[in-house]
């Protein structure tokens, strides 16, 4: 924009973000945890994109900027931020029912906290009836000491409730993922194990792609 001669520069939100062949959807900067490892510690964004919000984008404002797409060109539609999208649980509900009826895949990737911080909703029930194809959760530990060590959750107790939202995704018939980051802090192999267990897929990131940045 100019003004008077003087060249003004207006920042524009990512809302959506290209990468891995899967379109990213940029919800929110919160978390309900304060990971050491977290990108947003680092950075203001993934891949060249700086995903720092000015304003949470709603239900609308991100329908807007998916209209405009090509989806022809993305595996899947993967919810995420630079933050925990299920701090915006509504929003990833309705964008994920308009994605279904246009036949879209979509992949929440989640801190697996949804349950206590929406704690008046069946989520994954809900997360099941608007059509979600598939849960990656960062998982991150294979204890509850080590997760609130590495993860540093706001509630306490967010590990069993991790694990609860993986099994009730599963029982749900969701397919689920299960992601650690691959620091030396973590025992991989007890986490495999463990991702047996809950019947999820199991994946290793680098420290790069932390902060829900997956493939
Ligand atoms: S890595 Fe993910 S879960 Fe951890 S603080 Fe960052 S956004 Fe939250």
């Amino acid at each position: 924009m100019v003004i008077n001669n003087v060249i003004i520069l207006i920042r524009m939100d990512t809302i959506c973000y290209e990468a891995y062949k899967n379109l990213y959807i940029n919800l929110t900067n919160r978390c309900s945890a304060d990971c050491i490892f977290c990108i947003r510690n680092f950075a203001d964004g993934v891949h060249g994109y700086d995903l720092r919000l000015s304003k949470e984008p709603s239900a609308e404002e991100v329908i807007e900027a998916l209209e405009i797409q090509d989806f022809s060109k993305y595996k899947e539609i993967v919810f995420t931020g630079l933050g925990e999208p299920t701090l915006r649980f509504d929003v990833v509900l309705a964008v994920t029912r308009w994605l279904k009826i246009r036949n879209i895949r979509v992949r929440l990737d989640t801190n697996g906290q949804a349950a206590l911080i929406n704690p008046e909703k069946n989520v994954i029930l809900e997360l099941k009836n608007a059509g979600i194809d598939s849960i990656s959760v960062s998982l991150n530990a294979e204890s509850e000491e080590k997760y609130n060590k590495l993860c540093r959750p706001i509630n306490k107790n967010a590990y069993g409730a991790v694990l609860d939202f993986i099994k009730e995704a599963r029982k749900a018939g969701i397919s689920t993922r299960v992601t650690v980051v691959n620091v030396s802090e973590i025992d991989l192999e007890k986490c495999k194990k463990l991702a047996d267990e809950l019947d999820s897929e199991f994946h290793i990131r680098a420290l790069s792609e932390a902060a829900s940045k997956e493939i």
